[in-house]
């Protein structure tokens, strides 16, 4: 197993981890007239459609 030669500094591993960047969701559009933003894959939280069929019961 390749083993790292040398300790890697505090600064390099703080410059590594400062890369690391939160990226926001893909949002799309509900059918529903509101045209809420809705994360993909999930039935949408204020009236409970998905793929234009009613899976969940609305709020
Ligand atoms: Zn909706």
């Amino acid at each position: 197993m390749a083993v790292p030669k040398r300790k890697m500094s505090r600064s390099n591993t703080r410059h590594r981890r400062a890369q690391w960047k939160a990226t926001a969701p893909q949002l799309t559009s509900c059918p529903c007239p509101r045209r809420e933003l809705v994360v993909p894959h999930r039935a949408c939280a204020h009236c409970g459609l998905y793929k234009g069929r009613q899976v969940a019961d609305a709020p």
